[in-house]
């Protein structure tokens, strides 16, 4: 089969779907792959490195794409590109599918495309888990940035000209990537609070030497959210978690944000009330900026400082400010995806396997998303 892969075009998006390492993996399989020049050019992968790894290099996207019976991607493809893929074509990537409405062109297309973030979170499914792969970069990422705009150190220090406090860091969602800036933040010293709607988080906040704080739940509401992704809360138990989180902002330095709620908007867990009794020099870091954000004064891609010195942060795909690795796991992830349907003989598409039945979004001219979603909860 002969696998195709294009230049990112969204504007910061720097990371790229296969590694000179894949590629020499995919050759070896006794498939041929072609790249757009310079795909990999802000992720640490040259041209040169593609074609040493057996690529060949095309001039376009049309040119790539126009070839590919497979195309890999990081993100959508936009309508133009998608009238360049070939008739028929396999596509695999984050499509995005809750925002997505360029299925219909793909399905026109006769195109079967995978929307990787639709993958079950199963044992069997986690190394071609890009949402793991990709989150915890983002929570690591996110510390950093934290000390960025942080006017302040992160750990406790004792000078002969003074002794300096640790910062207080609150975690809010301790999912892939909450926990992930649970370990990072304490790494640089950081005094680490976490919360999240999930009870059996509390656990692992534990664990990485962070103090959980538990939001009053009934067992009906625990029972509630002790599946893998949270459900949206009552009106109740968010005054309830809104008066704890007012609480605890106040003495908190930095905030972290990453409370997601698949294909809903981002739930709101940081009023601008909360923000106003904050203490000046404070960051907020959301990282559900691009759903909508969890703070209400987070601006998607912007950084602003409110009137009471706070600095919001709500720049997006903090994943692709780590080009290099969060390519290298990404394009992995993609390639053990794509050992459910290669083989040295060529293409299968088992519909029986929940794996790619479950991320199949267009097939066979029909749109499949979300009818035919077994994983979404
Ligand atoms: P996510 O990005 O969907 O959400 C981030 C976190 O925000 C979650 O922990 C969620 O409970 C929390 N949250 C949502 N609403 C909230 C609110 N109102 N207040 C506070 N917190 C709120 O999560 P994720 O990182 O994708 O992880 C989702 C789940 O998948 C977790 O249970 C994780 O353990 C699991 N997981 C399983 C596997 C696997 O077995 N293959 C791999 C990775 C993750």
């Amino acid at each position: 089969m002969q696998i195709a892969i294009a230049t990112e075009r969204l504007a910061g998006e720097h990371r790229v779907a296969a590694t000179p390492e894949t590629v020499k993996k995919l050759v070896a399989m006794g498939h041929t792959v072609v790249i757009e020049a310079g795909a990999g050019r802000h992720a640490a992968a040259p041209d040169a490195a593609y074609s040493e790894a057996g690529a060949t290099l095309a001039a376009s996207r049309a040119a790539a794409l126009g070839q590919g019976d497979i195309v890999l991607t990081v993100r959508p493809l936009p309508a133009d590109a998608i009238a360049e893929l070939k008739d028929g074509a396999v596509l695999i990537g984050q499509l995005a599918p809750y925002h997505n409405d360029t299925f219909p062109l793909l399905a026109a297309k006769q195109v079967s495309a995978f929307a990787m973030e639709l993958l079950p979170r199963t044992t069997r499914a986690q190394s071609m888990d890009v949402l793991s792969s990709q989150n915890n970069i983002a929570g690591y990422r996110a510390v950093l940035l934290a000390t960025h705009y942080y006017p302040r150190f992160m750990p406790m220090l004792m000078t002969a000209a003074g002794t300096v406090k640790p910062a207080r860091v609150l975690i809010m969602g301790v999912g892939v990537a909450g926990l992930q800036a649970i370990a990072t933040a304490k790494r640089l010293g950081a005094v680490v609070e976490a919360t999240d709607v999930r009870a059996s988080t509390k656990e692992q906040v534990e664990s990485l030497g962070g103090k959980f704080i538990e939001v009053p739940m009934s067992e009906e509401e625990k029972k509630a959210n002790d599946g893998v992704y949270a459900k949206e809360m009552s009106d109740d138990y968010k005054q309830r978690q809104a008066e704890l989180v007012a609480k605890h902002a106040r003495a908190a330095d930095i905030i972290i944000t990453t409370a997601l709620i698949p294909g809903k908007k981002a739930p709101t867990l940081i009023s601008a009330e909360v923000v106003q009794a904050m203490k000046p020099g404070s960051v907020i870091i959301d990282l559900a900026a691009e759903a909508g954000g969890n703070c209400a004064q987070t601006v998607p891609g912007e950084v602003i400082t409110t009137d009471n010195g706070v600095t919001v942060v709500g720049l997006t795909n903090l994943p692709g400010m780590v080009a290099a690795d969060a390519s290298s796991l990404y394009a992995k992830n993609l390639f053990t995806f794509l050992g459910l349907m290669l083989s040295k003989e060529g293409y299968t598409l088992n519909l029986e396997d929940d794996l790619l039945a479950a991320t199949l979004v267009t097939h066979a001219g029909e749109v499949r998303f979300p009818a035919a979603n077994v994983a979404n909860p």
